[in-house]
């Protein structure tokens, strides 16, 4: 029997109502005749509700417990589905992340799924239960600890276990109707894709768009797990992420991307040697710092400016790392400017369309917004604005791309 994988985010089971109807949206698929297994996220904001809770206690909880403590949001939510299913007489049973099998790396907070064993999931679908497990945390093999999957985490479970049990599909359900143009809850305008790739789709959530965690594409992009993001609350049929979509030549950008809480650091003065770039950002690395955007200026004297982007939450711990390391590296200042965010365009219509970087520039400029720090890929544009231009700047894009005014188009 062809297996299918449900997952419901955190808005779709977020009362008791909303539990109800998730459970007929699931009986639906299994009287269709399918084995379904469901992943379920925390009831409505439980996850920042627990994270909340422990900044009460510590400023700086250690990351184990953390663990400990988000993981239950889930837990909840994987009982009560189970409940709502056998009290409309159906058999289901529900599973934490290692009662599933799933496996991952020791890394607290945001950790990668490694394995999953599936055995046991496999007997409980041919038994003809409906298997529902807990979304975002998993178990370290050996180790006995729970960790969790980064913020979002869920659709990392779903993807993950449809690869495993080479499903038959993989719907995301949430509370929105697909994967549109531009997050729809900011942009007025936003349209609603019926497909895009799995290299766009990619682009756009390792970018801001949190619609799907960025691992969950990787995941369904490296196993050809077929995906479908739609609304648990309507039948309307979502957007299909897939390996090929044929882009129209209009369609040059398929979709915009933003994100706030950026922050571009300058160090000033480093002697321009071979090993400086690799001492500078290694140190960063060893430190967990996650650097974006770098840009590298050699100075009339000889001597090099390196700026990077961070995220605003980092800026301390940055500041502290090169500061430490002030003698090894050489430098004369650091100089940081906040407030910043990062706007994007995607699209793999770009490799084949010279001039859309221009054009995004010459629209910004012409709207006044001063462009900080570019990067590109085959098929994106990313740059740095002030973060009080963001939205105009998504508006502009959305405008000069012209990402409103076509109906959807059946790509393939
Ligand atoms: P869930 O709890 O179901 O996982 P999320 O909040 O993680 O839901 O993701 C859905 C949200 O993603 C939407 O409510 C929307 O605001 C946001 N979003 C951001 N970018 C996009 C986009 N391009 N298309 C659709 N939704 C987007
Ligand atoms: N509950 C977790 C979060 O809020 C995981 C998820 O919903 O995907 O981040
Ligand atoms: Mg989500």
């Amino acid at each position: 029997m062809a297996v299918m994988v449900q997952k419901f985010g955190g808005t779709s089971v977020g009362s008791v109502e909303r539990i109800q109807n998730v459970a007929n949206r699931v009986i639906q698929t299994v009287e269709e005749g399918h084995s379904v297994v469901v992943v379920v996220s925390a009831m409505g904001k439980t996850t920042d509700t627990l994270v909340r809770l422990a900044g009460e206690i510590s400023q700086k909880p250690s990351q184990r417990e953390m663990d400990m403590l988000l993981s239950t949001g889930e837990q909840v939510t994987i009982a009560l589905l189970s409940m709502a299913l056998q009290e409309k007489g159906y058999e289901a049973v529900s599973l934490t992340g290692w009662q599933a099998g799933i496996e991952t790396e020791k890394v607290f907070g945001n950790a990668r799924i490694r394995n999953i064993h599936t055995d046991r999931i496999c007997r409980l679908l041919e038994e003809g239960k409906i298997v529902i497990v807990a979304g975002f945390q998993g178990v370290v093999s050996g180790a006995d600890e729970i960790t969790t999957l980064g913020r979002g985490g869920s659709d990392t479970t779903a993807v993950a276990l449809a690869a495993a049990l080479k499903a038959e599909k993989c719907d995301i359900f949430t509370d929105v109707t697909g994967v549109f143009t531009t997050d729809p809850r900011v942009i007025d305008g936003a349209r609603k894709l019926e497909s895009i790739s799995y290299d766009e789709m990619l682009e756009m959530a390792n970018l801001g768009a949190g619609v799907l965690h960025p691992r969950a594409v990787e995941f369904a992009k490296n196993y050809g797990v077929k995906l479908e993001v739609r609304s648990s609350l309507s039948m309307e049929s979502g957007t299909i992420v897939e390996e090929e979509c044929t882009v129209e030549n209009q369609l040059v950008v398929r979709g915009l991307a933003f994100e706030g809480n950026v922050t571009k650091v300058t160090v000033e003065g480093l002697q321009n040697e071979l090993t400086t770039l690799s001492h500078l950002f290694t140190m960063l690395a060893e430190n967990g710092i996650n650097v974006d955007i770098i840009i590298q200026n050699v100075n009339e004297n000889e001597s090099m400016n390196i700026s990077f982007s961070i995220d605003s939450n980092v800026l301390d711990d940055t500041i502290s790392v090169l500061e430490t390391n002030r003698h090894r590296l050489g430098y004369e200042s650091i100089v940081h400017e906040d407030q910043l965010a990062k706007v994007s365009i995607v699209g793999s219509g770009m490799i084949s369309n010279p001039g859309v970087a221009a054009k995004m520039f010459k629209s910004l400029a012409d709207q006044g917004i001063m462009i900080k720090m570019v990067s590109t890929s085959e098929i994106k544009v990313s740059t740095i604005v002030d973060q009080e231009f963001m939205i105009k700047a998504i508006e502009t894009l959305h405008d000069v791309f012209e990402l409103d005014a076509r109906e959807p188009v059946a790509y393939k």
